[in-house]
């Protein structure tokens, strides 16, 4: 265990620091204070002497840490350090952590056994926690434990730091499992966002939680103290591993992605009309009208339009009549809530036969039941308000801390939020919402959960919306009920009169008001084509991929986890085009070693039968912090130490990967891939490494492949790659490219952001210009190369890749089937002129619509 120092200019401070800590850490942690003189008329300062002999008392083979408080203490440190015999001086820290708050981090730390670097960073980020509650203000709902529910802290806090994994971040029904997991124990639970400073917030609060606006990757920390501390944090950590619920595939259609991919919204974003802010005043349409949303639910539904208008609900602001009556009131209007939500979730799970859809329902039963809410409604009334009137403000409140949230989709479940606002004050005041007057199309402003789950699919032919996107709660239950739903129409169909004929596509994002007989018939032609067409290539799938004039073309799916492995055969990939092996390492504890590494690539090679898998060696950076690898934070990660950067200074990670790929390429097809490549050099460097692991296995017995018999590649992604590839392809076997950072640097728009989702478009001419370039130089050299990002899976896209020569398209395992089709539909002939006009074109969306005008009738997408 690494040992502690305290150094004070006061003696009783330093025994009161170390008091503190062993009180939280536990009273074996090895600490000693140095505070003071020896002077009885001049007790307050530092002696180097003392505290060498300090450290010397503290000492282990771990190291020791020395904090210290000011000004001449510093000195007296340094000092000591001098005395401390040569062979420990590398093992002793003098840490610049703030005293009090980095001894009890420290002390934590070092008490879990934790190695001295990751104790010293422990101790600096002592602070975090002071900052971000202080710097916040006022705390925000359920910012501290409430009066209702909580254990008294007792006994030392626990510290669990989690990293978030489900693709939308904590959003309602992770943040919901979340809370009920907490919900379970005698603890007192407090959750605070590390990577985007927020909270710390009561754990047991719904709006506390998802109001810390936690999306994928971040890093959560989480305290515990009480009776059940322990066991409230092991619960806490299933449910991370579990990935708090979250099957790898939620999501509207196409937005299964592994990595750091484009989200729902900015897919929405880039793929279809903005959505009304506001809603401006509406024009009624005129027949043959074409309205244009945002797909949310696929299918083509013929009906008549049936308006679902909200009852207009005015909360009346008059003091309570006899406030006695008020709290009554609301309990019972959130009884009633509670079992209209309670009916709409046992509907749901009973119609979709699972549970995933339903857990929609349980964030807003745990809203009905949220101090955050409740209280001030409750005070609210206690002041003399109605109960309508303090439930209302009461929700206000706590909506402005959703929609202070900087996650566009976290920010819609302010959505969610409303809903609940409506039903109970429905109950209080009468208003309830219109009821369905007969069979047909939907049409709403907006659609709330509850409204969705009450529809009867045979009522109800297709669900058209003027807001809302596809990512919402209504469209996520539509999708799993099997209505077809276009969302975020705009305020015209709101003016479609009632019982208008409509033409619903799901697919296409469309509505067309009053279709002649002759588009219904063509909409019912297209649709059925795209369903043949669907049925074709499912069928083909795992067929091999050949170009109309006779190429193979290797199909592979992408993955970042064994159960994407396992997609990708059902869904007929030739084989993995890309591991993202980063899930090896940011979801262990502490550095997976060689021989856990082999044993999972084994695994995987072994599900795959035979198929070839290109192991990609870690990609993170300073945006994905690794518990092990502790780094200081970068003001631009995306240009920071990331993929092979990291790995060549780090060579004591790197290494233990490239061996574990090696053994078990000696008995599978594995290829070895490097991430984020710039130079010649780093290419160098890191093929010297491969010889160094090949040697050192040989000599240790190990099997290995034969020379040359595992052919070893780089990513094209960064664009001094792309534009000194004719240097580069002689040196490795392959290129493949990384159309995400390809386009985020290409274009200087970076990924993560959703303003300049628009502007990073893989398509553009520059980034294709690129692409073609890479292929060429590795053609020239004998070399062959694949597209391994987002793009490779852009229908549009395949025949340009393949006319720009490249020749391995690797996807998410959902596109498989679809690329192969496309791949058959092309001629290369005809793809490489389709590619020399693009590339010549001024913008991402001129080169689409020169795609579009030589589309493939009948393949579908
Ligand atoms: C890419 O950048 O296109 C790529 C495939 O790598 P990742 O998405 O994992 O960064
Ligand atoms: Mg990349």
């Amino acid at each position: 265990m690494v040992g502690i120092v305290i150094v004070s200019h006061s003696a009783r401070l330093a025994d009161g620091v170390v008091e503190l800590a062993r009180e939280m850490a536990g009273p074996d942690v090895a600490m000693v204070a140095a505070g003071g003189l020896d002077l009885p008329d001049r007790p307050l300062g530092t002696d180097a002497a003392f505290i060498a002999q300090a450290i010397d008392q503290a000492w282990s083979d771990d190291g020791v840490l020395v904090l210290m408080d000011l000004g001449s203490a510093v000195l007296s440190a340094e000092m000591a350090a001098e005395m401390t015999p040569d062979e420990r001086r590398s093992r002793l820290v003098l840490c610049e952590a703030p005293l009090v708050e980095g001894a009890v981090a420290a002390a934590v730390a070092a008490r879990l056994g934790d190695p001295l670097d990751q104790v010293a960073a422990e101790a600096r980020g002592g602070l975090a926690g002071k900052v971000t509650h202080l710097a916040a203000g006022a705390p925000g709902p359920g910012a501290e434990p409430g009066p209702h529910g909580q254990t008294e802290a007792v006994g030392p806090e626990l510290e669990l730091r989690i990293k978030v994994t489900p693709r939308l971040g904590l959003h309602a029904r992770p943040a919901a499992r979340f809370v009920q997991t907490v919900g379970q124990f005698d603890a007192a639970v407090k959750a605070q966002n590390i990577t985007a400073p927020a909270g710390p917030a009561n754990a047991r609060s719904l709006n506390g939680v998802a109001t810390l606006g936690v999306q994928q990757g971040h890093e959560v920390l989480i305290k515990a103290s009480g009776p059940q501390a322990a066991q409230v944090l092991a619960a806490v950590r299933e449910l991370a591993e579990r990935d708090f619920g979250e099957p790898p595939e939620a999501g509207p259609p196409g937005a299964s992605r592994p990595g750091p991919a484009l989200r729902p919204q900015e897919e929405a974003a880039a793929a279809g009309p903005a959505q009304p802010q506001a809603m401006t005043p509406a024009t009624r349409p005129a027949d043959g009208t074409v309205l244009r949303g945002i797909p949310g639910s696929q299918g083509l539904a013929v009906g008549d339009a049936v308006h679902l208008r909200q009852a207009a609900v005015q909360v009346p602001r008059e003091p309570a009549a006899d406030p006695a009556a008020e709290l009554p009131r609301l309990d019972a209007a959130l009884e009633a809530t509670r079992r209209e939500v309670q009916a709409a979730r046992d509907s749901v799970a009973a119609r979709t036969g699972g549970e995933y859809e339903a857990g929609i329902f349980d964030a807003h039963l745990l809203f009905l039941s949220d101090e955050a809410l409740l209280d001030p409604a409750r005070r609210g009334i206690r002041e003399g308000r109605n109960a309508a009137d303090a439930w209302d403000s009461a929700v206000t409140e706590v909506e402005g801390e959703w929609q202070r949230l900087t996650d566009s989709y976290q920010r819609e479940r302010v959505r969610d939020l409303d809903s609940i606002r409506t039903g109970v004050l429905g109950h209080l005041l009468g208003a309830r919402r219109g009821e369905l007057g007969g069979p047909g199309i939907v049409v709403a402003a907006e659609l709330t959960p509850a409204d969705t789950a009450g529809f009867d699919p045979a009522l109800v032919r297709g669900i058209a919306t003027a807001m809302g996107g596809p990512t919402s709660h209504a469209a996520i239950l539509a999708r799993a009920l099997g209505i077809p739903a276009v969302l975020g129409l705009g305020p015209d169909v709101l003016a479609v009169p009632e019982a208008t004929r409509l033409l619903l596509d799901g697919d296409q994002g469309s509505v067309q008001v009053a279709p002649s007989q002759a588009d219904l018939a063509a909409a019912e032609q297209a649709a059925r084509q795209r369903r043949e067409a669907q049925d074709r290539a499912r069928q083909r799938a795992a067929e091999p991929a050949v170009t109309a004039d006779g190429t193979r073309i290797e199909v592979a799916a992408n993955a970042g986890s064994p159960e994407d492995v396992r997609h990708a055969v059902d869904a007929g990939a030739d084989g993995i085009g890309l591991l993202r092996t980063e899930f090896l390492f940011l979801d262990a504890p502490s550095m997976p070693t060689e021989a856990e590494q082999a044993e999972v690539y084994a695994d995987l090679a072994t599900a795959l039968a035979g198929r070839p898998m290109i192991v990609r060696t870690m990609d993170v950076g300073a945006d994905k912090p690794l518990p092990y690898l502790p780094r200081d934070a970068e003001p631009n990660p995306a240009l920071g130490q990331r993929g092979l950067r990291l790995g060549l200074a780090r060579t004591d990670v790197l290494l233990p990967q490239l061996r574990a790929v090696l053994r078990v390429a000696a008995s599978h097809p594995l290829k070895l891939m490097f991430p984020m490549v710039a130079t010649e050099e780093e290419v160098r460097a890191a093929l010297g490494l491969v010889r160094q692991a090949r040697r050192e296995l040989a000599a240790e017995g190990v099997a290995v492949p034969a020379e040359g018999a595992m052919e070893v590649g780089i990513m094209i992604e960064v664009p001094a790659a792309a534009l000194t590839a004719a240097r580069l392809a002689p040196e490795v076997d392959f290129f493949s490219v990384g159309t995400n950072d390809l386009t985020q640097y290409t274009l200087a728009a970076d990924r993560e952001v959703a303003a300049v989702a628009r502007l990073g478009d893989a398509l553009h001419p520059a980034v294709l210009t690129l692409i073609g370039r890479a292929a060429g130089a590795a053609d020239a050299a004998g070399r062959w190369t694949g597209v391994c990002g987002e793009l490779a899976a852009d229908p549009l896209a395949v025949p340009l890749l393949l006319g720009l020569g490249v020749r391995e398209l690797s996807v998410g395992p959902r596109a498989v089937a679809a690329v192969k089709e496309m791949v058959r539909a092309t001629d290369l002939a005809d793809a490489a002129t389709l590619a020399r006009q693009a590339v010549d074109l001024a913008s991402a969306d001129a080169v689409r619509d020169l795609v579009r005008s030589h589309a493939v009738d009948d393949v579908t997408c």
